[in-house]
């Protein structure tokens, strides 16, 4: 899966980090545009798609999606 975090949008709140039941996320280093630490989907290869972080964050700052291989 391809899992984005949009800094201008979330706010650190945590509750990706409590939902995701594949323990997706974890604690980034990274800070967003308000200077509070992000998640990272770190362990994406176990996103099964269920689409529970991009439903419950708050801020709408997930999206998740399908990759596909270019074939040619
Ligand atoms: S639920 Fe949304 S706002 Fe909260 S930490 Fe996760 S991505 Fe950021
Ligand atoms: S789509 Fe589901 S499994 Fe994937 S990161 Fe979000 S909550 Fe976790």
């Amino acid at each position: 899966m391809r899992i984005t975090v949009d800094k201008n949008y979330c706010k650190g709140c945590g509750i990706c980090l409590s939902i995701c039941p594949k323990s997706v996320y974890v604690n980034s280093e990274q800070r967003n545009s308000f200077g509070n630490l992000m998640p990272e989907a770190r362990n994406r290869k176990r996103c099964n798609g269920c689409g529970l972080c991009e439903r419950l964050c708050p801020d709408g700052a997930i999206n998740v999606e399908e990759e596909y291989e270019a074939k040619y």
